[in-house]
Protein backbone atom coordinates (compact mmCIF):
# COMPACT_ATOMS: atom_id res chain seq x y z
CA UNK A 1 0.00 0.00 0.00
CA UNK A 2 1.09 3.35 -0.73
CA UNK A 3 1.00 6.16 1.78
CA UNK A 4 1.67 9.62 1.19
CA UNK A 5 4.93 10.72 2.79
CA UNK A 6 6.27 14.57 2.92
CA UNK A 7 3.02 15.61 4.58
CA UNK A 8 0.79 17.10 7.12
CA UNK A 9 -0.71 14.30 9.68
CA UNK A 10 -2.57 14.22 12.93
CA UNK A 11 -0.15 11.66 14.29
CA UNK A 12 2.90 10.16 13.14
CA UNK A 13 3.84 7.13 15.26
CA UNK A 14 7.12 6.20 15.32
CA UNK A 15 8.45 1.56 15.89
CA UNK A 16 5.91 -0.63 14.12
CA UNK A 17 6.29 -3.24 16.94
CA UNK A 18 2.73 -4.20 19.10
CA UNK A 19 2.73 -0.86 21.03
CA UNK A 20 2.99 0.80 17.43
CA UNK A 21 0.42 -1.10 15.93
CA UNK A 22 -2.19 -0.81 18.98
CA UNK A 23 -1.58 2.48 18.66
CA UNK A 24 -2.70 2.93 15.13
CA UNK A 25 -6.29 0.55 15.99
CA UNK A 26 -7.05 3.40 18.16
CA UNK A 27 -5.99 6.20 16.06
CA UNK A 28 -7.81 4.64 13.12
CA UNK A 29 -11.45 4.22 15.43
CA UNK A 30 -10.54 7.98 15.85
CA UNK A 31 -10.32 9.39 12.74
CA UNK A 32 -6.65 10.42 12.35
CA UNK A 33 -4.46 10.48 9.19
CA UNK A 34 -1.38 8.97 10.57
CA UNK A 35 1.61 6.78 9.64
CA UNK A 36 3.40 4.37 11.39
CA UNK A 37 7.52 4.27 11.14
CA UNK A 38 9.43 1.22 11.16
CA UNK A 39 12.93 0.53 10.61
CA UNK A 40 13.01 -2.89 10.05
CA UNK A 41 11.66 -4.83 5.86
CA UNK A 42 9.20 -6.89 8.21
CA UNK A 43 6.70 -5.91 10.87
CA UNK A 44 7.10 -8.41 13.74
CA UNK A 45 11.42 -8.15 13.74
CA UNK A 46 11.86 -7.33 17.39
CA UNK A 47 10.60 -10.77 18.10
CA UNK A 48 12.08 -12.57 14.99
CA UNK A 49 15.39 -11.25 15.98
CA UNK A 50 15.20 -13.18 19.83
CA UNK A 51 16.67 -16.63 20.17
CA UNK A 52 15.41 -19.52 18.12
CA UNK A 53 13.79 -21.49 20.62
CA UNK A 54 11.88 -18.13 22.54
CA UNK A 55 8.15 -18.95 23.66
CA UNK A 56 6.60 -16.15 24.84
CA UNK A 57 5.38 -16.74 28.80
CA UNK A 58 1.85 -15.33 28.43
CA UNK A 59 -0.86 -17.99 26.66
CA UNK A 60 -2.18 -17.09 23.22
CA UNK A 61 -5.65 -15.88 24.86
CA UNK A 62 -3.51 -13.25 26.25
CA UNK A 63 -1.55 -12.64 23.21
CA UNK A 64 -4.23 -10.84 21.07
CA UNK A 65 -4.00 -7.58 20.19
CA UNK A 66 -7.64 -5.77 20.85
CA UNK A 67 -9.69 -6.23 17.17
CA UNK A 68 -8.01 -9.95 16.43
CA UNK A 69 -7.98 -12.10 19.43
CA UNK A 70 -4.47 -14.79 18.77
CA UNK A 71 -5.29 -17.50 16.88
CA UNK A 72 -5.25 -21.30 18.08
CA UNK A 73 -5.12 -23.51 21.28
CA UNK A 74 -6.12 -20.00 23.98
CA UNK A 75 -3.45 -22.23 26.50
CA UNK A 76 -0.53 -22.94 24.01
CA UNK A 77 2.54 -20.08 24.47
CA UNK A 78 3.02 -19.25 21.01
CA UNK A 79 6.87 -19.21 19.74
CA UNK A 80 8.66 -16.06 18.64
CA UNK A 81 7.91 -16.22 15.04
CA UNK A 82 4.05 -17.35 15.69
CA UNK A 83 4.25 -13.60 17.62
CA UNK A 84 6.12 -11.61 14.78
CA UNK A 85 3.70 -13.65 12.38
CA UNK A 86 0.47 -12.50 14.28
CA UNK A 87 1.68 -9.17 14.67
CA UNK A 88 2.55 -9.12 10.68
CA UNK A 89 -1.08 -10.65 9.69
CA UNK A 90 -2.68 -7.48 12.17
CA UNK A 91 -1.02 -4.59 10.48
CA UNK A 92 -2.23 -5.93 6.86
CA UNK A 93 -6.01 -7.26 8.16
CA UNK A 94 -6.49 -3.48 9.94
CA UNK A 95 -4.96 -1.97 6.84
CA UNK A 96 -2.58 -0.13 9.21
CA UNK A 97 -0.56 2.48 7.30
CA UNK A 98 2.76 0.92 8.02
CA UNK A 99 6.00 2.01 6.93
CA UNK A 100 8.68 -0.13 6.50
CA UNK A 101 12.51 0.42 6.09
CA UNK A 102 12.20 3.84 7.82
CA UNK A 103 14.64 4.58 10.32
CA UNK A 104 13.88 7.81 12.55
CA UNK A 105 16.75 10.11 12.97
CA UNK A 106 15.21 12.81 13.94
CA UNK A 107 12.06 14.79 15.83
CA UNK A 108 11.73 18.29 15.67
CA UNK A 109 9.55 20.78 17.53
CA UNK A 110 7.90 23.10 14.90
CA UNK A 111 5.09 25.63 16.05
CA UNK A 112 2.54 23.88 17.40
CA UNK A 113 3.46 20.81 15.97
CA UNK A 114 6.60 17.97 15.00
CA UNK A 115 8.77 17.25 11.82
CA UNK A 116 9.67 13.82 11.92
CA UNK A 117 12.27 12.66 9.61
CA UNK A 118 14.17 9.52 8.30
CA UNK A 119 16.43 10.02 5.98
CA UNK A 120 15.47 12.53 3.09
CA UNK A 121 11.58 12.13 3.95
CA UNK A 122 10.10 14.02 6.66
CA UNK A 123 6.62 14.20 8.21
CA UNK A 124 4.83 17.20 9.72
CA UNK A 125 2.40 15.80 12.31
CA UNK A 126 0.53 17.53 15.42
CA UNK A 127 1.07 14.47 17.62
CA UNK A 128 4.10 11.96 17.77
CA UNK A 129 4.01 8.48 19.51
CA UNK A 130 7.26 7.33 20.20
CA UNK A 131 6.65 3.43 20.65
CA UNK A 132 10.18 2.21 19.98
CA UNK A 133 10.37 -0.91 22.54
CA UNK A 134 12.57 -0.69 25.69
CA UNK A 135 15.41 -3.71 24.65
CA UNK A 136 17.48 -1.71 22.29
CA UNK A 137 21.01 -1.06 24.21
CA UNK A 138 22.40 -3.87 25.54
CA UNK A 139 23.96 -3.51 29.40
CA UNK A 140 26.80 -5.17 29.93
CA UNK A 141 29.53 -4.29 32.95
CA UNK A 142 32.24 -2.48 32.11
CA UNK A 143 34.80 -5.06 33.60
CA UNK A 144 33.43 -6.96 30.91
CA UNK A 145 36.32 -5.66 28.68
CA UNK A 146 38.81 -7.22 30.88
CA UNK A 147 38.00 -11.09 30.04
CA UNK A 148 40.10 -13.19 28.34
CA UNK A 149 39.88 -12.37 24.66
CA UNK A 150 39.74 -16.18 24.24
CA UNK A 151 36.32 -16.73 26.06
CA UNK A 152 33.30 -16.14 23.92
CA UNK A 153 30.98 -13.39 24.97
CA UNK A 154 27.32 -13.04 23.86
CA UNK A 155 24.54 -10.28 25.13
CA UNK A 156 20.92 -12.46 25.53
CA UNK A 157 20.11 -9.31 23.18
CA UNK A 158 22.67 -11.28 19.91
CA UNK A 159 22.34 -15.09 21.73
CA UNK A 160 20.28 -17.24 19.42
CA UNK A 161 21.28 -20.79 20.18
CA UNK A 162 24.06 -22.85 21.87
CA UNK A 163 25.76 -23.34 18.12
CA UNK A 164 27.23 -19.54 18.90
CA UNK A 165 29.08 -21.12 21.86
CA UNK A 166 32.68 -22.96 22.12
CA UNK A 167 33.41 -26.10 23.67
CA UNK A 168 33.51 -25.57 27.92
CA UNK A 169 31.92 -24.24 30.53
CA UNK A 170 29.55 -21.31 30.62
CA UNK A 171 28.79 -18.53 32.77
CA UNK A 172 25.77 -16.84 32.52
CA UNK A 173 25.39 -13.71 34.27
CA UNK A 174 22.37 -12.48 35.32
CA UNK A 175 19.54 -14.21 37.00
CA UNK A 176 16.26 -12.73 35.34
CA UNK A 177 14.31 -14.64 32.78
CA UNK A 178 16.15 -13.96 29.85
CA UNK A 179 19.17 -15.52 31.87
CA UNK A 180 17.23 -18.65 33.32
CA UNK A 181 15.78 -19.71 30.31
CA UNK A 182 19.23 -19.18 28.30
CA UNK A 183 21.23 -20.77 31.00
CA UNK A 184 18.42 -23.88 30.94
CA UNK A 185 19.22 -24.50 27.06
CA UNK A 186 23.12 -24.02 27.14
CA UNK A 187 23.37 -26.85 29.94
CA UNK A 188 21.78 -29.80 27.62
CA UNK A 189 24.84 -29.35 25.74
CA UNK A 190 27.90 -27.16 28.00
CA UNK A 191 28.63 -27.52 31.83
CA UNK A 192 26.61 -24.07 32.95
CA UNK A 193 26.70 -21.80 35.55
CA UNK A 194 24.46 -18.77 36.70
CA UNK A 195 24.88 -15.58 38.90
CA UNK A 196 22.92 -13.77 40.25
CA UNK A 197 20.06 -14.00 42.60
CA UNK A 198 16.14 -13.74 40.92
CA UNK A 199 13.80 -11.23 41.78
CA UNK A 200 11.28 -13.64 43.02
CA UNK A 201 9.71 -16.86 41.36
CA UNK A 202 6.21 -17.57 40.12
CA UNK A 203 4.94 -19.98 43.35
CA UNK A 204 3.82 -22.94 41.08
CA UNK A 205 4.83 -24.80 37.51
CA UNK A 206 4.44 -22.48 34.61
CA UNK A 207 2.17 -24.49 31.53
CA UNK A 208 -1.12 -25.32 30.43
CA UNK A 209 -3.06 -25.83 34.09
CA UNK A 210 -1.12 -22.21 35.21
CA UNK A 211 -2.26 -20.88 32.18
CA UNK A 212 -6.14 -21.72 33.16
CA UNK A 213 -5.70 -21.23 37.24
CA UNK A 214 -2.13 -19.10 37.81
CA UNK A 215 -2.16 -16.52 35.61
CA UNK A 216 -5.44 -14.81 34.77
CA UNK A 217 -4.79 -14.35 38.72
CA UNK A 218 -1.47 -12.46 37.48
CA UNK A 219 -2.94 -11.02 34.65
CA UNK A 220 -5.44 -9.32 37.10
CA UNK A 221 -2.89 -8.02 39.42
CA UNK A 222 -0.81 -6.30 36.73
CA UNK A 223 -3.89 -4.48 35.17
CA UNK A 224 -6.09 -3.67 37.75
CA UNK A 225 -4.29 -4.01 41.28
CA UNK A 226 -0.79 -2.57 40.10
CA UNK A 227 -1.57 0.55 38.84
CA UNK A 228 -0.44 3.86 39.33
CA UNK A 229 -4.13 4.30 40.76
CA UNK A 230 -3.38 2.28 43.70
CA UNK A 231 -0.96 3.07 46.65
CA UNK A 232 0.40 -0.54 46.09
CA UNK A 233 1.52 0.07 42.83
CA UNK A 234 2.64 3.50 43.61
CA UNK A 235 4.70 2.17 45.87
CA UNK A 236 6.11 -1.11 44.01
CA UNK A 237 6.64 0.70 40.20
CA UNK A 238 9.85 1.82 41.22
CA UNK A 239 11.37 -1.12 41.94
CA UNK A 240 9.43 -2.81 38.81
CA UNK A 241 11.30 -0.42 36.28
CA UNK A 242 14.81 -0.87 37.88
CA UNK A 243 14.61 -4.73 38.78
CA UNK A 244 14.07 -7.77 36.87
CA UNK A 245 10.75 -9.29 37.13
CA UNK A 246 10.63 -12.91 39.07
CA UNK A 247 11.34 -16.11 37.54
CA UNK A 248 7.85 -17.09 35.52
CA UNK A 249 8.68 -20.71 33.85
CA UNK A 250 12.70 -21.34 34.23
CA UNK A 251 12.89 -21.12 38.47
CA UNK A 252 15.86 -22.16 40.15
CA UNK A 253 14.10 -25.58 40.89
CA UNK A 254 13.93 -26.17 37.02
CA UNK A 255 18.09 -25.09 36.87
CA UNK A 256 19.02 -27.52 39.74
CA UNK A 257 17.01 -30.28 38.60
CA UNK A 258 19.39 -29.93 34.88
CA UNK A 259 22.80 -29.47 36.72
CA UNK A 260 23.08 -25.42 36.14
CA UNK A 261 25.22 -24.42 39.49
CA UNK A 262 23.84 -21.22 41.18
CA UNK A 263 27.05 -18.76 42.09
CA UNK A 264 26.22 -15.17 43.66
CA UNK A 265 26.98 -11.88 41.34
CA UNK A 266 30.04 -11.37 39.57
CA UNK A 267 31.90 -8.33 40.84
CA UNK A 268 35.29 -8.23 38.33
CA UNK A 269 37.59 -9.55 36.09
CA UNK A 270 40.92 -11.11 37.62
CA UNK A 271 43.63 -12.75 34.99
CA UNK A 272 40.71 -12.58 32.07
CA UNK A 273 38.40 -14.73 34.13
CA UNK A 274 35.00 -13.34 36.17
CA UNK A 275 35.46 -13.18 39.63
CA UNK A 276 32.31 -13.61 42.00
CA UNK A 277 31.71 -11.40 44.84
CA UNK A 278 33.04 -14.22 47.61
CA UNK A 279 36.12 -13.92 45.68
CA UNK A 280 36.72 -17.32 43.89
CA UNK A 281 37.31 -17.19 39.81
CA UNK A 282 34.88 -19.46 37.58
CA UNK A 283 37.33 -20.99 34.77
CA UNK A 284 35.16 -20.29 32.06
CA UNK A 285 35.15 -19.99 28.17
CA UNK A 286 32.38 -18.94 27.45
CA UNK A 287 30.06 -15.90 28.91
CA UNK A 288 26.85 -15.16 28.34
CA UNK A 289 25.45 -11.25 29.78
CA UNK A 290 22.14 -11.32 30.42
CA UNK A 291 22.39 -8.45 32.73
CA UNK A 292 19.49 -6.53 30.56
CA UNK A 293 18.81 -3.14 28.67
CA UNK A 294 19.92 0.92 29.34
CA UNK A 295 16.91 2.98 29.40
CA UNK A 296 16.77 3.86 25.96
CA UNK A 297 17.89 7.44 25.22
CA UNK A 298 15.83 7.22 21.68
CA UNK A 299 18.94 8.50 19.62
CA UNK A 300 16.04 10.90 17.42
CA UNK A 301 17.11 14.09 19.08
CA UNK A 302 13.96 14.07 20.76
CA UNK A 303 12.67 17.39 22.33
CA UNK A 304 12.69 16.14 25.86
CA UNK A 305 15.01 13.58 27.84
CA UNK A 306 14.33 9.59 27.46
CA UNK A 307 13.03 10.13 31.42
CA UNK A 308 10.68 13.35 30.62
CA UNK A 309 8.16 13.01 33.51
CA UNK A 310 4.83 11.84 31.81
CA UNK A 311 1.36 10.99 32.91
CA UNK A 312 0.45 7.45 31.53
CA UNK A 313 2.60 8.60 28.62
CA UNK A 314 1.29 11.98 28.18
CA UNK A 315 4.60 14.26 28.30
CA UNK A 316 4.29 17.19 30.93
CA UNK A 317 6.46 19.34 28.88
CA UNK A 318 5.66 18.89 25.27
CA UNK A 319 2.27 18.81 24.40
CA UNK A 320 1.66 16.25 21.80
CA UNK A 321 4.61 14.40 22.83
CA UNK A 322 3.31 10.63 24.08
CA UNK A 323 5.62 7.31 24.87
CA UNK A 324 3.83 4.35 24.72
CA UNK A 325 4.81 0.88 26.07
CA UNK A 326 7.33 1.62 28.72
CA UNK A 327 7.85 -0.40 31.75
CA UNK A 328 5.00 0.25 33.98
CA UNK A 329 3.73 3.47 31.83
CA UNK A 330 0.41 3.05 33.98
CA UNK A 331 0.47 -0.40 35.50
CA UNK A 332 3.06 -4.03 35.88
CA UNK A 333 1.20 -5.12 32.42
CA UNK A 334 2.21 -2.15 30.62
CA UNK A 335 5.08 -2.87 28.82
CA UNK A 336 3.54 -6.44 27.91
CA UNK A 337 0.59 -7.89 25.33
CA UNK A 338 -2.16 -8.00 27.90
CA UNK A 339 -1.45 -3.96 29.06
CA UNK A 340 -0.10 -2.08 25.82
CA UNK A 341 -3.57 -2.33 23.97
CA UNK A 342 -5.52 0.26 27.10
CA UNK A 343 -2.69 2.15 27.36
CA UNK A 344 -2.66 3.00 23.44
CA UNK A 345 -6.86 3.48 24.01
CA UNK A 346 -5.99 6.08 26.69
CA UNK A 347 -3.31 7.89 24.48
CA UNK A 348 -6.01 7.63 21.68
CA UNK A 349 -8.53 9.44 24.29
CA UNK A 350 -6.22 12.24 25.32
CA UNK A 351 -5.38 13.20 21.48
CA UNK A 352 -8.74 13.60 20.50
CA UNK A 353 -10.33 12.90 17.15
CA UNK A 354 -8.36 13.39 14.05
CA UNK A 355 -9.31 14.86 10.53
CA UNK A 356 -10.71 11.87 9.10
CA UNK A 357 -8.93 10.18 6.65
CA UNK A 358 -9.58 6.72 8.31
CA UNK A 359 -12.60 7.93 9.96
CA UNK A 360 -15.10 4.95 9.52
CA UNK A 361 -12.67 2.20 9.02
CA UNK A 362 -13.99 0.58 12.35
CA UNK A 363 -17.40 1.52 11.97
CA UNK A 364 -19.65 -0.08 14.72
CA UNK A 365 -16.62 -0.48 17.44
CA UNK A 366 -17.13 0.29 20.38
CA UNK A 367 -16.07 4.31 21.97
CA UNK A 368 -15.35 4.31 25.60
CA UNK A 369 -14.45 7.60 26.89
CA UNK A 370 -10.95 8.34 28.25
CA UNK A 371 -13.01 8.81 31.63
CA UNK A 372 -14.00 5.07 31.79
CA UNK A 373 -10.34 3.21 30.77
CA UNK A 374 -9.54 1.98 33.96
P1 LIG B 1 9.34 -3.58 20.09
O1 LIG B 1 8.75 -4.91 19.85
O2 LIG B 1 10.79 -3.51 20.45
O3 LIG B 1 9.02 -2.66 18.84
C1 LIG B 1 9.60 -1.39 18.68
C2 LIG B 1 9.84 -1.18 17.20
O4 LIG B 1 10.32 0.16 16.99
C3 LIG B 1 10.89 -2.11 16.64
O5 LIG B 1 10.43 -2.68 15.44
C4 LIG B 1 12.09 -1.19 16.41
O6 LIG B 1 12.93 -1.64 15.38
C5 LIG B 1 11.38 0.12 16.05
N1 LIG B 1 12.20 1.31 16.23
C6 LIG B 1 12.96 1.65 17.29
N2 LIG B 1 13.57 2.84 17.08
C7 LIG B 1 13.16 3.28 15.87
C8 LIG B 1 13.42 4.45 15.10
N3 LIG B 1 14.24 5.41 15.53
N4 LIG B 1 12.82 4.57 13.89
C9 LIG B 1 11.99 3.61 13.44
N5 LIG B 1 11.71 2.47 14.11
C10 LIG B 1 12.29 2.31 15.32
N6 LIG B 1 5.69 -9.69 26.72
C11 LIG B 1 4.58 -10.46 26.84
O7 LIG B 1 3.47 -9.96 26.96
N7 LIG B 1 4.68 -11.83 26.82
C12 LIG B 1 5.88 -12.46 26.67
O8 LIG B 1 5.93 -13.69 26.69
C13 LIG B 1 7.07 -11.65 26.52
N8 LIG B 1 8.27 -12.25 26.33
C14 LIG B 1 9.38 -11.46 26.18
C15 LIG B 1 10.62 -12.07 26.01
C16 LIG B 1 11.76 -11.31 25.86
C17 LIG B 1 13.09 -11.98 25.70
C18 LIG B 1 11.68 -9.90 25.88
C19 LIG B 1 12.91 -9.03 25.71
C20 LIG B 1 10.45 -9.27 26.05
C21 LIG B 1 9.27 -10.03 26.21
N9 LIG B 1 8.02 -9.44 26.40
C22 LIG B 1 6.92 -10.24 26.56
C23 LIG B 1 7.89 -7.98 26.59
C24 LIG B 1 7.30 -7.23 25.38
O9 LIG B 1 6.05 -7.78 25.01
C25 LIG B 1 8.23 -7.23 24.16
O10 LIG B 1 9.47 -6.65 24.50
C26 LIG B 1 7.66 -6.49 22.95
O11 LIG B 1 8.50 -6.70 21.84
C27 LIG B 1 7.50 -4.97 23.22
O12 LIG B 1 6.82 -4.40 22.12
P2 LIG B 1 7.03 -2.89 21.69
O13 LIG B 1 6.18 -2.64 20.50
O14 LIG B 1 6.88 -2.02 22.88
O15 LIG B 1 8.58 -2.80 21.29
Amino acid sequence: MEYQQSTELDTVVIGGGQAGLVMGFYLAQRGHEFVILDENVRTGQSWRDRWDSLRLFTPAKYDGLPGKPFPGDRLAFPSKDDMADYLEGYAESMGLPVVLGTRVDEVKKVGDGFSVSAGDRSWQARNVVVATGGYRSPKRPGFAAGLDPSIVQLHSNDYRNPGQLQPGPVLVVGLGNSGAEIALEVSRTHATSVSGKPGGELPVRHGRAAARFVLPVIRFLGLHVLTLRTPVGRKVAPRFRATAAPLIRTRTKELRAAGVELLSRVSGVAGGLPVLEDGTTTPVTNVVWCTGYHEDAYGMGLPVAADAGHQRGVVDAMPGLYFLGREFQFAAASATLPGVGRDAQYLAEVMGAGSGRFAGTFRGMRHIPASNID
